[in-house]
Formats: C-alpha cells, structure tokens, sequence
C-alpha cells in the first residue's frame, strides 16, 4: 500500500495501547530487514531517516526504496523525517515523499520553536503529511544532534500548555532523561515527569532514545501513555554485528545477509516488546 502518516497508525496505537515503532535505516540492506519484518509480524510501524544518514546525501534515495518496498505491502507504513533540522530540510523531505516530519526546535527558546513547528505544520499540512515536534532536550549525541549535558533537559509541563494550545501537533517528542545513543548503566528516566506531560498534552507522546531501554521501563513508558518509541542506534549496531560475524567470508551476500538476520532479530523483538505481544 501507499505510504500513511502517523495519523493513521496513531489510532491503532491508542485502540490497543501500544507504541508505534520507528526505526531508522540508513541501507538498502536495513530497509529491506526492516520492512519485511513488519509485514511478517503485521506490524504498522514507522521507518525514520536520520541526519547521519542525510548527511551521507540520501534524504531521496532512501525515500525512494522506502516508498517502493511499502508499496509492495499490506502493512501501513510511515516515512518520517528524524530531526528535522530547519524548514529547508523539512520542504526537501516533503518533496522527496517523506509522509511525515519531525521538526527539532527543541533547542530554540520556546517561542522560536512555536514559529518554527508552526511553519512546518502549515507546509507539511498542505500536503498532507504529519508533524512531530521537540521540547525538552534528548539527551547524549546521536547524528550530530547533541545537547550540552549541563543545561536543564527534562521537558517542563508549563511549555507543554503552551506549546500545544500555539500549535496542534501530530506528535510530541519530550526529554524525560531518555538519550540518543546507548545507556551507561539503567536509564535515569523521569516517571512522574511523563505522567504530568501526558495529562496535559493532546497529542500523541514519542520516546526518542529507545536503544536499550529496559523492557520494564518501556512497559511503563507505554502505559503512561508513549505512543512512538525511536530505535536508531541498535538497528545500526545490530546490521554491524551481523557484518563483522561473517568478514571472514570476504563475501558480499554472506555478510549482508548476515547483517540482515540480526536486524530482523532485533526489529522483531522490539515490535514485540512495544506491542506487548
Ligand atoms: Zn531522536
């Protein structure tokens, strides 16, 4: 089927309570496992490019084996900009077919990031994709995007009323402790914060960070209300693994297909955990 927004996966999500994976690819090769993943465990599930991987100048190229391969099947699939860094960026992935955005104002004053979501909502809108915005800081450095550790990070519930009556986003990513990357230890992350976000906030709550967060947290998470939960890093680690497991092959296929395995591993055990299955 054609690709759909985080508005229709949303519904499903909130019917069930359960949170919507996004994972993000960076590969031919990751799509593929990922995608054919989701279609074997029915899963709606969003596929996230990230600046890494735009970065390496394949904002179009990934959208376009995204939309080829979700065309071929029966689950919804979404197409989501990760951290969308300007209104430049996020009219160059609308072109290129992206279905949804995110747009990172999370480190501008709030005011700013108001503008700024309000200006990709009125563009993403207009033709019909969805629009996730920022506020608190994700902690740790993934993609470039890193936050000084100093600086207060938990999202406070004020700017979420404010944030929200300014601008009526499709999604929320908030900063309860949770970090891009890999944890050191058990993350600190901040219940009591997320319970008082998830009272006041109408639209859809998103975990970004969701690499190796335990699955006790995650269960939490998710009855408290997460509606999306980001996995970027293990899936790159994970393909990495599969590759080095067989570099003594010196074989193309022997090693991607490798690496495709462990992705599929991973993808199936996190679409699992999130869906409480
Ligand atoms: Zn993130």
């Amino acid at each position: 089927m054609s690709l759909v927004t985080m508005n229709e996966v949303f519904p499903i999500a909130e019917e069930k309570k359960i949170a919507i994976p996004a994972f993000n690819v960076d590969t031919l090769e990751i799509a593929q496992a990922v995608l054919e993943t989701i279609e074997e465990e029915n899963a709606p599930s969003i596929i996230a490019v990230g600046q890494a991987a735009i970065k390496d100048g394949k904002l179009e190229a990934l959208a376009s084996i995204v939309t080829l391969l979700a065309g071929k099947m029966k689950t919804p699939v979404v197409l989501h900009l990760d951290h969308g860094q300007n209104f430049e960026q996020v009219i160059k992935a609308l072109r290129a077919g992206y279905s949804s955005v995110m747009i990172d104002g999370s480190t501008l004053s709030l005011a700013d990031n108001i503008a700024v979501t309000k200006q990709t909502l009125q563009a993403a809108h207009a033709v019909g994709a969805s629009v996730e915005a920022e506020l608190g800081a994700i902690l740790g450095s993934e993609d470039n995007i890193s936050h000084d550790d100093s600086k207060p990070f938990l999202v406070k519930v004020q700017d979420v009323v404010d944030f929200t009556s300014a601008v009526d986003v499709d999604a929320l990513a908030v900063g309860i402790g949770n970090a891009h990357g890999l944890y050191k230890g058990r993350p600190n992350l901040d219940f009591g914060r997320l319970r008082e976000v998830a009272e006041v906030c109408p639209a859809p709550l998103v975990l970004h960070g969701g690499s190796g967060i335990p699955a006790d947290m995650i269960k939490t998470a998710i009855e408290i209300g997460i509606r999306k939960i980001n996995v970027a890093t293990e899936v790159r680690l994970s393909y990495v693994k599969g590759l080095n497991a067989e570099s003594r092959s010196e074989d193309y296929y022997t090693m991607t297909n490798s690496g495709k395995c462990c992705v599929k591993e991973l993808v199936r055990e996190k679409i699992r955990l999130f869906s409480r299955r």
